[in-house]
């Protein structure tokens, strides 16, 4: 937001409609000065004010925060933007996803096969016992990976005030979780709660 610009614009909408910056002020219920105020890029306008300065003007809220006109196409192109960078990310989230349920599997499987060898063969007692602790590492770096992977792949979503967010890693280990759900802080309403995992924002 460029008060500068914006003020600018106002101006030039203003006179594009033929209003006198009393007539301006008038219809909006506001004094002349706040009119003159926003025009030489000395202040910006209200909240409450935009709507119908907007509507006065003939632009949209989009166009006053930018300070210019923003055409058909270029909001066409924006938009379109916007929807192939969430559809790029959801896929990629997907990927991860897949990835982290192999290694989830493998990991298990290769700790598993460990275990049952070193039960069932027969064979030295240190060799038993380095398979075992093999067999432990294995899997506790698998779940490990599966953790970070997991952490990145998507946002988890605050119940209370819809907030997409990543946690910090110790927040997400430490976070008691279901298989869909974890406890989590929001970062933006502050309140701690099940929050549920989304691949896209
Ligand atoms: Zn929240």
């Amino acid at each position: 937001m460029n008060q500068v610009l914006t003020g600018r614009f106002i101006k030039e909408c203003r006179k594009g409609k033929g209003f006198t910056q009393e007539q301006l002020a008038e219809k909006l219920n506001i004094s002349c000065k706040t009119v003159s105020k926003w025009e030489c890029g000395n202040g910006f306008p209200e909240i409450s004010l935009m709507l119908p300065l907007c509507a006065e003007l003939g632009i949209t809220v989009n166009e006053l925060l930018s300070g210019c006109k923003i055409s058909d196409e270029e909001y066409k192109i924006k938009a379109e933007e916007n929807l192939i960078s969430a559809v790029a990310e959801r896929r990629e989230n997907k990927k991860k996803m897949v990835l982290q349920i192999l290694i989830a599997f493998s990991t298990v499987l290769s700790g598993c096969v460990m275990f049952l060898i070193a039960g069932l063969l027969q064979m030295p007692v240190g060799l038993r016992v380095a398979l075992i602790i093999i067999g432990a590492v294995v899997a506790a770096v698998g779940i490990g990976v599966c953790c970070v992977l997991d952490r990145d792949t998507g946002y988890f979503q605050c119940p209370v005030c819809n907030e997409t967010f990543i946690p910090s890693m110790s927040a997400y280990v430490a976070g008691v979780h279901t298989l869909t759900k974890r406890r989590l802080k929001c970062p933006r309403c502050g309140k701690v709660s099940f929050c549920k995992k989304k691949l896209g924002k």
